[in-house]
């Protein structure tokens, strides 16, 4: 993670890794707003491009191999998963984009539903925005990242495979994403590198949500 480790007491990883030992459950999968689950916990939405390890990523995180097979299963691909983690909180899975086989049509309508979601959504904390720790930071991300500028959403960049970067091409990469992260209004400055494989920043990440949940 390069947000410092003594950013996380041991009390503040402990805090995280209890949230996610109680239930952790599918809660809603939205693809139209009336749907959206009552805005009653404070959640926490992850997005990224198809492919950039997200499922990966909530799997680690709840440590349930299950959970986020539920958001790639036909029909629910374009929407908004919602778990519900311990009573506490939601964690939302929000649609892989920048799939190159999806239609016009249906591009347009997940950027309706996403737009209005972030912009409406009061129990939105975070967004943790998911980029490939060995390809940086893409057009589409550009575009979920002037989305939330213009929401006024939080959001946090996380490096996903730090397993498979070279650590002098990460640290470049790192450098160049936080130089970006600096001409936009709603992102937090630091990145946090992550490995699902190798459980790399899943604590930190845990904890962080822990934190969020307050
Ligand atoms: P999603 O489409 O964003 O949900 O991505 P997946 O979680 O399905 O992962 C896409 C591919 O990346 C799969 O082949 C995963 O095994 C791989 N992957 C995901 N996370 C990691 C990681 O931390 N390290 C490595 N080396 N591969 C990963």
């Amino acid at each position: 993670m390069a947000e410092s480790a003594a950013a996380f007491t041991p009390q503040d990883i402990e805090r995280g890794r209890l949230l996610f030992a109680g239930a952790c459950d599918f809660a809603a999968g939205v693809d139209t707003l009336p749907r959206l689950p009552d805005a009653t916990l404070p959640e926490v939405a992850f997005a990224g491009r198809s492919n950039v390890g997200k499922s990966s990523l909530i799997n680690a995180i709840t440590g349930r191999n299950t959970l986020a097979r539920v958001s790639h299963t036909p029909g629910r691909t374009q929407q908004l998963n919602f778990f519900d983690i311990a009573g506490r909180m939601f964690l939302v899975d929000m649609p892989g984009y920048g799939y190159a086989k999806v239609s016009k049509e249906q591009r347009s309508g997940w950027e309706a539903l996403i737009r209005d979601y972030l912009r409406g959504r009061p129990t939105l904390r975070c967004v943790f925005v998911l980029v490939d720790s060995r390809h940086g930071l893409k057009d589409v991300d550009h575009d979920i990242m002037t989305m939330l500028d213009e929401a006024g959403v939080p959001y946090r960049i996380i490096l996903t495979k730090a397993d498979k970067g070279k650590k002098g091409e990460l640290k470049a990469l790192i450098g160049a994403v936080q130089a970006e992260l600096k001409k936009h209004t709603a992102a937090f400055p630091d990145v946090h590198l992550t490995s699902a494989h190798d459980d790399d920043g899943i604590g930190e990440l845990r904890a962080l949500m822990a934190r969020l949940s307050d």
